[in-house]
């Protein structure tokens, strides 16, 4: 799900330490109020131990075969190795590109079956990811497209390093060129790594920097170590007061996988060919939580973007049908989890009255397909949505509300869900939510210019 860069979360609260931004935001946040106690009001203790986990280290071109024959003390047999050390490289090299020939080759057809035959698998964020950037392919196929690998270097592991199995492993810089039916054409370039399972060379995404703690595992860009020790630092906090708003157990063998991002291109092309939206975070059921950063990005713009996102996170969490949900439902629930983390609940209702008083509420039918919505209307479903949870809560208290959405969460269409939980239809609700927004409101709080609003309009 999407959010925008430059709108939502352009104020840095400059060398705001953890714990800062609660003191101004927290009080008038519906969510926190609905809370017995806020989990964070004791400040996050530390303890996390680092790991590091860069998966590949560039040493030399020695193969998993010829390291495992070992020895090299005697000068013919170190020629012959290095032969054949070079002649693995060389095919490794063939290889690669001819599969990531035949990916574009099954893009280009729009086949997401065949693509999908070159993904190596052993890493599951990684498959489910790459399923949803293939379903992609049955929606929108690309004009052109074109995967080219450069530098392709094969890299050393100990044999039965992955599952117990002997792999090779090799990166490259990986280069994808496209083109979608009336779109410009667009090209991204990155570090990449490929696995051979079974004599088969497989494409196993981004080569990340990584650094993780138990639990939560950062994926990063260059430059972004110290935005990575961000997350795992705030993200524990992040997740305690997120699944207590939602009424929901914390897993503690969950791992959640964090990607950070410097390009925007790199990241709308994880996503998948046809994205183009400006966008600043990404969550799907069983994905990575994505985020667009920067090496200067602020403390307080990192947590509201990881809360955010989290949201997504903890309703996928509620039931798997969530995902049927209206989507201006999944980012209500999201902004809503924001709460307290630069997102304001004070500004999302100030904003929400003066656009009823223009007459500028959006039917909630043309926000609910996220696939089918118009941009002019999309950071509506961000507001409205924030908006209605917000109103929701506040009538009918923080179980009924968690109850509404774990009604979304077992397929229950939004009248049924409503009827079920609210004893009464949907747009009963409408018409009194409508009401309460033309109603009277001393509302004479700050100004909401300084707080961050969300928008999907980049
Ligand atoms: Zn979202």
């Amino acid at each position: 799900m999407r959010q925008s860069p430059s709108g939502a979360f352009e104020r840095s609260a400059g060398a705001a330490r953890l714990g800062d931004d609660f003191e101004g935001l927290a009080p008038l946040a519906k969510f926190d109020l609905l809370l017995r106690s806020r989990p964070f009001s004791n400040g996050y203790s530390g303890g996390m131990r680092l790991r590091r986990a860069s998966g590949l280290i560039v040493v030399s071109l020695l193969s998993c075969t010829a390291w495992s024959q070992d020895g090299g003390r005697d000068k013919e047999y170190r020629a012959e190795m290095l032969g054949e050390v070079e002649r693995q490289a060389r095919e490794a090299t063939t290889a690669i590109g001819e599969v990531l020939g035949a990916m574009s080759e099954a893009v280009a057809r729009g086949d997401d079956a065949a693509y999908l035959e070159h993904i190596w698998t052993g890493d599951e964020v990684f498959a489910t990811e790459q399923r949803a950037w293939a379903k992609d392919l049955t929606r929108h196929v690309p004009e052109a497209f074109e995967l080219i690998a450069s530098d392709i270097q094969e890299t050393p592991v100990a044999c039965g390093a992955m599952d117990g199995h002997a792999v090779r492993l090799a990166n490259a810089t990986l280069t994808a060129r496209w083109r979608m039916a009336g779109g410009s054409d667009r090209k991204v370039s990155y570090l990449t790594k490929f696995v051979e399972r079974d004599g088969r060379w497989l494409y196993a995404g981004r080569a990340w920097e990584t650094l993780e703690t138990d639990g939560i595992r950062v994926h990063y860009a260059d430059g972004l170590e110290d935005t990575a020790r961000r997350v795992l630092e705030d993200l524990p906090e992040i997740i305690e007061h997120v699944h207590e708003g939602f009424e929901l157990p914390i897993d503690p063998q969950r791992v959640q996988e964090v990607k950070l991002y410097r390009s925007m291109r790199e990241l709308q092309f994880a996503i998948y060919p046809s994205y183009v939206e400006s966008l600043s975070g990404w969550n799907e059921p069983g994905e990575s939580i994505k985020m667009l950063t920067s090496p200067r990005a602020g403390g307080r713009q990192i947590r509201a973007l990881l809360a955010h996102e989290y949201g997504h996170v903890a309703s996928f969490l509620l039931g798997d049908r969530i995902v049927e949900a209206p989507w201006w439902v999944l980012e209500g629930i999201a902004e809503l989890a924001a709460e307290g983390y630069g997102m304001s609940w004070r500004a999302t209702d100030r904003r929400m009255r003066q656009i009823a008083r223009d007459g500028g509420i959006v039917e909630w039918e043309r926000m609910a397909d996220f696939h089918g919505v118009e941009p002019a209307v999309m950071r509506m479903a961000y507001l409205q949505g924030h908006h209605i949870m917000g109103y929701v809560s506040e009538r009918f208290g923080r179980s009924a509300r968690n109850a509404w959405l774990r009604a979304f969460a077992r397929g229950k269409p939004l009248d049924d869900a409503t009827r079920e939980v609210f004893g009464m239809g949907f747009d009963a609700l409408d018409r009194d939510w409508r009401a309460s927004l033309t109603g009277d409101r001393n509302d004479s709080g700050e100004p909401p210019s300084g707080e961050p609003i969300p928008s999907a309009d980049g």
